[in-house]
């Protein structure tokens, strides 16, 4: 069956709303949200962590105290699905390899689950989520219903300017930066050289972590990731690791030729190009660091600071309407 034609089903016979072009789950097909009881619900199919095909549900109730406690009443009521639960919202996903489950039963597990939730949450009750303020429709926040009145959508959306501001404002200490990365560069140098030489074999892994921690060390010294910070990152990482083979090559250098261990340096870095591209995993040890560095750019990356309001507009809600789309 069809995402859309099993959402029909499922609107039809949980008395939920569908939309077919909120796609709030991710899914093309759109997502059923309404009220129950006070309870906002929404259903829909998408992806679970991991991409596995799934059934999502979220119930939405007044702010708890202890989502420990709502989690525990809804548990027995879960069925197949998976259960997490905050402050504001329990989140069920169900995964499902061919056929997606008989509506009919996600109907009931949804009657069931919000019959368990009554005894555990209080209602919304079509209530300003920040105010309390009685706000009749239902708004999408980022993608979640929510109740939201008008003067508090106007104070989040000032409420994250002003931190998206703030946040270009902040400022950037490069030559800290500068410091800190240095030193986890000659510390991860150290260390690769000496792993290396200890156990005669170059752990490419290992460069990777040498890439975190001098990604790390450098956002700690910058405050803020600037483009500057995110080059200084990437050269600090590369040199590190060649610095790391060179010491690897100079100790066997030295052991081999019986030479001190300037000289043996010396020798090694005239000859690094060479000795570099010659030896396995040379180069990769080199690719393996950026791939590390490029882990810590990524995850350092501008945060979000919108707030996208959407308000529902007309549900399809008949068979008839969703099969004609
Ligand atoms: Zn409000």
């Amino acid at each position: 069956m069809k995402n859309n034609e099993w959402l029909a089903q499922v609107s039809k016979l949980s008395g939920l709303p569908y939309y077919q072009d909120h796609r709030i789950f991710g899914d093309k097909s759109g997502a059923l949200i309404g009220t129950s009881d006070g309870y906002l619900v929404a259903l829909g199919v998408g992806k679970a962590d991991g991409g596995h095909a799934a059934v999502k549900v979220l119930l939405r109730y007044a702010k708890a105290q202890d989502p420990g406690h709502i989690k525990q009443a809804l548990d027995p009521a879960k069925g197949k699905f998976k259960l997490t639960a905050d402050e504001t919202t329990a989140t069920l996903v169900r995964t499902y390899s061919f056929a997606k489950p008989d509506a009919p039963a996600i109907a009931e597990d949804v009657r069931n689950l919000l019959a368990a939730l009554k005894t555990a949450a209080s209602p919304m009750n079509g209530k300003c989520e920040e105010c309390g303020k009685a706000e009749p429709q239902i708004m999408l926040l980022n993608d979640v219903p929510t109740y939201y009145c008008s003067s508090c959508q106007v104070q989040l959306s000032q409420k994250l300017d002003a931190a998206a501001i703030a946040y270009e404002n902040l400022e950037t200490n490069l030559p800290l930066g500068l410091v800190y990365g240095s030193g986890a560069a000659l510390l991860g140098s150290i260390a690769w050289g000496g792993v290396a030489y200890l156990l005669n074999r170059i752990f490419l892994w290992g460069a990777i972590g040498i890439g975190l921690l001098i990604g790390k060390a450098v956002v700690k010294g910058t405050g803020k990731v600037t483009w500057t910070a995110r080059i200084m990152i990437g050269v600090l990482t590369a040199a590190s690791v060649a610095f790391g083979d060179s010491l690897f090559y100079a100790l066997i250098v030295m052991r081999e030729n019986h030479l001190a261990f300037v000289p043996a340096l010396k020798l090694v870095l005239m000859n690094f190009w060479k000795l570099e591209s010659d030896s396995e995993g040379g180069l990769a040890s080199i690719l393996f660091g950026l791939i590390g560095a490029g882990i810590t750019v990524y995850g350092t990356r501008k945060p979000g600071f919108k707030a996208r309001f959407v308000s529902l507009g007309t549900p399809a809600t008949t068979l008839s309407n969703a099969a004609a789309k």
